[in-house]
């Protein structure tokens, strides 16, 4: 890949080498194949095909300034998964498995790693779904988990920029006790209308009200919300959101700074009280936010143009970190070898 142009990919897919997949048969998992073709066959009877038992997970590997590949904190990843193969009754992974296959995918394909200068990174996609054929709605017997790679382009092209979200109260994303706390497919089929929307008005995601209440933030689609306010980190309490791996390192790294930190419900009416708003998420670390609209009540919420300083010191922290340029005091990367 001596040709590669790292600075201008973007997020999308792209081929690379070689993926690694096991499958579960017979009440037990394989042994872990590698492949190269991209194609998977299976079943049309699929439960992943007709009832959503899909769940996936993001992660990156970087390389850092000496050269190393760093993978960042994949057994918090290993750990979500089962809870969300557990959540929509799928064969749970074994964390030593899911380990394996993450280091083993990005060692075979080591080449598409980008360098350390272009910022940009390879992004680990874990798949897990039902491949046995259940007509009426039963879990599967059979399970495919796959991981695959791609290397991705540094998510701020242009430098860390602000955004724009939008409130939209005609749409949910999940419900208080439906799956909003598992990473399955599911959840990402009920937001693509409201996040298409958002796109054509000019926001870059949806920040999602709590379903039942509308009155308290949940997250933006695919990341959580966090605000600062004077001396505190503030991230929301909810039995409908994705916990995410980027705010609990985050809280992390508030909390070494000096920063108190909150989980708990936030209002809506407190989003005109914080100095920064962001969201956090693997693909970004942290998108910070300019402006929230709420579009049916017509209101706005302001937070300037350039990132805060809060949100900047929390970012440089968390991808020195993954880069290996900060001190990883928590242990939270692992040298690919
Ligand atoms: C994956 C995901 C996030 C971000 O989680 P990270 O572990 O930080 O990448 C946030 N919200 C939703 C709904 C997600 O699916």
């Amino acid at each position: 890949m001596e040709t590669t142009d790292w600075k201008n990919l973007g997020f999308g897919y792209t081929k690379t080498d070689y993926n690694v997949r096991c499958y579960f048969k017979d009440g037990k998992w394989g042994r872990l194949e590698t492949h190269s073709s991209e194609d998977i066959t299976m079943h049309m009877g699929a439960t992943c095909l007709h009832y959503g038992q899909e769940s996936f997970e993001g992660l990156k590997a970087f390389r850092g300034k000496d050269g190393k590949i760093r993978v960042f904190r994949m057994d918090e990843n290993a750990k979500r998964m089962a809870q969300s193969a557990e959540g929509i009754r799928m064969e749970p992974v074994p964390e030593e498995l899911f380990c394996e296959a993450v280091r083993k995918a990005i060692k075979l394909n080591e080449r598409f790693v980008p360098p350390y200068e272009s910022g940009a990174s390879l992004y680990i996609r874990p798949l897990l779904i039902g491949t046995g054929p259940q007509i009426g709605v039963k879990p599967a017997k059979e399970f495919l988990f796959v991981v695959f790679v791609m290397p991705v382009g540094p998510y701020f092209k242009e430098g860390f920029k602000p955004t724009d979200l939008a409130i939209y109260r005609e749409y949910d994303r999940a419900a208080p006790h439906g799956t909003g706390k598992f990473k399955v497919g599911g959840n990402y089929a009920a937001s693509m209308a409201a996040g298409e929307r958002a796109h054509e008005e000019g926001y870059s995601a949806v920040l999602y009200l709590d379903a039942k209440e509308k009155k308290y933030i949940d997250e933006c689609g695919p990341a959580n919300f966090f605000a600062i306010r004077g001396n505190q980190y503030i991230t929301p309490r909810s039995t409908s959101i994705l916990e995410s791996i980027t705010n609990k390192s985050l809280r992390q790294i508030a909390t070494d700074l000096g920063l108190e930190v909150e989980v708990r419900p936030i209002l809506e009416d407190e989003l005109a009280t914080f100095d920064e708003v962001g969201a956090c998420g693997t693909a970004a670390v942290i998108s910070p936010v300019k402006r929230i609209v709420d579009v049916e009540e017509n209101k706005e919420y302001n937070y300037g143009v350039d990132p805060g300083k809060v949100s900047t010191k929390l970012y440089e922290t968390l991808r020195g970190i993954q880069y290996g340029t900060v001190e990883d005091k928590h242990n939270w990367v692992q040298v690919i070898e």
